[in-house]
């Protein structure tokens, strides 16, 4: 018992269990009469017993059989249907406290079905027929990005989230597109010369609240990322607290095992962290923090903390998380802050427009949240300029000019002094985006912008021409910030582009000093739930903020990043 370090018996708990109810049975009548001082006087006959239930639990850890791994088809999860993963968010709060206080019923399977205690008579046939649905991704992202907006409204934002009833009496609208049965010479825009200005685009009818998203935040307010602090954190925190010690066993049994693995003021070893850091790291690798790094990081902890003493009621568990959330919460609080409206505010006194240039591969969400930034400004009260420099994608001005559109309706002139808010400098396709980034800053300078927002092309981090091109727009135009945008989903894949793209601007950069990527706007963070670990992986490798977290569809799902909320969510079990 007093070696386990060294020695680990697995029966020792119960062994002491046992003693300890056969001593007191066997002795129950002199404790009652002498008390319990008397009998440290008395001579006790217990050796026999002893060897004899010290041989019981020596001969029960020996017959216990290996743990066998469980079938799929015996496991929680082939019991679930996918409706019943599907959670309804109006419903969901009431049916987590019911799981909450269920507990018990987590073991025996009924819990981990979960299904809404409305679901048809139909779907419980299904599910009690053991129908197994796979989930594909687009039902996995669903879920997730429920399971983000629950977070959100448990954590206080019921008041600003959108109204379930309302979006649910509305449904989904199909969608009309503009030029839907136009035929391929209305669609080609090659030769459009046109500056699409606020007046050339036609207020298009639009749902105003489904563009905003939430209506009750506050407007202009950049909000931080949310997260719901981890019940069983709290719950560990409280075995840890030495003035309130778990009541969940009782006798010694209990006791020893809260006692396991306290080191006293023993000094820190490496022999004491491998194991735990062991564990950590495979947990960072699961929140799909990458795998080197997660390495990297573990062995910073290990040195930090090795020969540090530790305090008596602190496991060696505790201090490693600590020092490793610590270190967390440090990487993603890199030293250069980026504070935007501040930085126009100073443009603006310089009488000049303070330009963002975006860049990333396809589809990771640079024209939408390009939009959603716009949006934020606005509501700022700075007016942009949209510069249409993706001149490649089919549909890329199309999709910026809907934006216009829309952030117009949403912000007209009427309720800015009569002044346009935002504009589109666009000169179709098929031209050189460095000279349109350059035509639209001037434009912007004359016209009185405050923002020039330089929407570029996707690209591939390892197409060298594209590269070049890129590297070669932004040497010309000398944007303020250059912001790469990137998809939290894809993990691991985010940060080789990022990486790739930092180096690629410095190596087909003509210019000495090379400009490279300022900061980072980490989109689809609606889509991951608590595999944050892109969000370490970006910063710890090139030390950039992240500037702007996209997380969803709408004007307002943009936020700021809030390194505890990551971290809470990374360290999440
Ligand atoms: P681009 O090719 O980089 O300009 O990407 P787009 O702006 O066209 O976005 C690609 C898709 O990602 C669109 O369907 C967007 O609505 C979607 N998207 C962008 N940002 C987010 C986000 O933060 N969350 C979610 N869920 N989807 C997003």
């Amino acid at each position: 018992v007093g070696f386990q370090k060294i020695l680990t018996l697995t029966y020792v708990d119960k062994l002491i269990d046992d003693v300890h109810k056969e001593f007191r049975d066997k002795y129950r009548n002199e404790f009652q009469q002498k008390g319990a001082l008397g009998l440290l006087n008395g001579t006790f006959d217990f050796k026999d017993d002893f060897m004899r239930l010290l041989r019981d639990a020596e001969e029960s850890s020996k017959v216990r059989a290996p743990t066998v791994m469980k079938t799929f088809e015996q496991s929680l999860k082939s019991q679930k249907t996918v409706k019943c993963m599907i959670e309804t968010r109006g419903e969901k709060p009431k049916e987590k406290v019911k799981n909450k206080k269920n507990k018990g019923s987590k073991k025996d399977g009924t819990e981990a079905v979960a299904a809404p205690s409305k679901a048809s008579a139909g779907d419980k046939q299904l599910s009690a027929a053991g129908e197994k649905e796979e989930l594909t991704k687009d039902e996995i992202l669903q879920k997730n990005r429920e399971e983000f907006f629950r977070r959100h409204m448990k954590a206080g934002e019921k008041s600003r989230s959108p109204k379930p009833d309302a979006q649910k009496e509305k449904g989904k609208k199909p969608r009309v597109w503009d030029l839907g049965n136009s035929n391929a010479k209305v669609l080609d825009y090659s030769n459009s010369a046109t500056n699409g200005s606020a007046e050339a685009c036609p207020v298009e009818e639009f749902d105003p609240d489904m563009a905003l998203g939430d209506k009750n935040r506050e407007p202009g307010r950049l909000y931080d990322l949310e997260y719901e602090s981890d019940d069983e954190a709290e719950e560990e925190k409280v075995v840890q607290n030495p003035s309130k010690p778990s009541v969940k066993k009782g006798g010694l049994g209990g006791m020893f095992g809260m006692l396991k693995g306290l080191v006293g003021s023993k000094s820190l070893t490496r022999g004491d962290m491998d194991p735990v850091l062991e564990k950590m790291k495979d947990h960072l690798i699961a929140k799909n923090v990458a795998a080197e790094i997660a390495v990297q990081l573990c062995e910073s902890v290990a040195k930090k903390l090795e020969g540090k003493v530790m305090g008596t009621f602190t496991t060696v568990t505790s201090t490693v998380k600590q020092a490793l959330q610590e270190a967390l919460v440090q990487i993603l609080q890199p030293q250069r802050r980026v504070d935007v409206l501040r930085d126009v505010m100073d443009a603006q006194r310089h009488r000049r427009p303070y330009v963002i240039t975006f860049c990333g591969v396809n589809g990771v969400g640079k024209s939408t949240n390009l939009a959603k930034i716009s949006f934020w400004l606005i509501e700022n009260g700075f007016s942009v300029l949209i510069a249409a420099c993706d001149t490649f994608r089919a549909g890329a001005v199309e999709q910026l000019r809907t934006h216009t559109r829309r952030l117009n309706a949403l912000h007209p002139p009427e309720s800015h002094g009569g002044r346009t808010m935002v504009q589109l400098y666009e000169k179709g396709y098929g031209k050189d985006a460095a000279g349109i980034a350059m035509e639209a800053i001037s434009y912007a300078r004359n016209q009185g912008f405050d923002v020039v927002l330089v929407d570029t092309a996707g690209r591939m981090q390892d197409n060298a021409p594209l590269m070049t091109a890129l590297a070669k727009l932004i040497a010309v135009n000398a944007p303020d910030l250059v912001l790469f945008v990137g998809e939290a989903l894809v993990g691991n894949e985010a940060v080789d582009q990022l990486v790739k793209f930092n180096k690629a601007l410095a190596d087909h950069s003509m210019a000495q000093t090379p400009r490279l990527i300022d900061g980072i706007v980490l989109t689809k963070f609606d889509t991951i739930d608590d595999k944050v670990g892109a969000a370490i992986s970006m910063t710890y490798i090139t030390s950039k903020p992240i500037v702007f977290v996209g997380t969803g569809q709408t004007y307002c799902d943009l936020r700021s990043l809030n390194a505890k909320a990551v971290v809470a969510a990374l360290m999440k079990a």
